[in-house]
């Protein structure tokens, strides 16, 4: 549940539907939300004047999902669009995706998985046959400078990536591009060293931005986002220069 205390006017309407005393209202005027006493059940959300209360996420069929995604149909043949599953790690629900895309290539709906590829292989086995593109991240190619960044090393990452590649399945890279944590010249010539040896299709460099601090703040969440600003389209020229002298398609996230 995310709290959104800059939008809360104080009217109180989210203290007559909680059911767990998360919502308080003291003195009557100053409103008090208490995260672990909530149980997420989203009663407050569809009450609440200010639009304070969000609910993130909620549970949904295969068969839900597909109604969903068939009701712009219609857009899909026209753009050559589809549905990307992303996260969190949407890996983590191999089951659930393995199932979904196989009705979504009985339509002919382009698939895609956003993936971190920090999970075991046989997670990729289980959707492998039904996706046509992975969006695939690298955040840094040193294992230890990753760990430091992420809280864990890339050595599944990149085998699975290896693996990944020798698939023959469509993959673009997508890197995070933060001034300071993976934009040295050195990094960026070490990812061009191994992905000159496997078949991606392009890698995508993504200039860093700070835009999800506010999620942070409103979810109650420690922010361990970098206080660094966003590259310049030359630093981004630089590290793509770089990449493209291995061959390798790389383009800036920014065009
Ligand atoms: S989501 Fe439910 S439990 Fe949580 S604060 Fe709102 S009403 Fe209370
Ligand atoms: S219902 Fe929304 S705006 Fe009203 S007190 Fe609760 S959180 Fe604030």
């Amino acid at each position: 549940m995310a709290y959104y205390q800059h939008k809360c006017i104080g009217c109180g309407e989210c203290t007559r539907v909680c059911k767990t005393s998360a919502q308080i209202m003291v003195m009557e005027k100053e409103h008090l939300y208490e995260r672990l006493k909530c149980v997420h059940c989203g009663a407050c959300e569809t009450v609440c004047l200010g639009e304070a209360m969000k609910l993130f996420g909620h549970r949904i069929t295969v068969e839900e999902a597909m109604k969903t995604v068939l009701e712009d149909s219609i857009f899909y043949s026209a753009s050559g669009g589809g549905v990307t599953v992303s996260g969190g790690e949407p890996l983590l629900h191999a089951d659930f995706i393995q199932i979904l895309f196989q009705e979504l290539k009985k339509k002919n709906i382009h698939t895609a998985v956003d993936t971190c590829g920090n999970v075991p292989w046989a997670y990729f086995e289980m959707v492998l046959p039904f996706v046509d593109l992975f969006l695939y991240d690298i955040k840094h190619i040193d294992t230890k400078v990753h760990k430091t960044l992420t809280g864990a090393g890339n050595e599944l990452i990149l085998d699975n990536l290896k693996r990944l590649s020798a698939s023959a399945n469509h993959i673009e890279i997508r890197m995070p591009f933060v001034p300071g944590c993976n934009d040295d010249d050195d990094t960026i010539h070490r990812i061009g060293e191994l992905l000159k040896t496997l078949f991606i299709d392009r890698m995508k460099l993504l200039p860093y931005h700070s835009m999800a601090r506010t999620r942070y703040q409103a979810l109650g969440m420690e922010d361990t986002m970098p206080r660094v600003e966003s590259p310049t389209d030359e630093m981004l020229s630089r590290a793509i220069n770089i990449l493209k002298s291995y061959g390798i398609n790389a383009i800036s996230g920014r065009d």
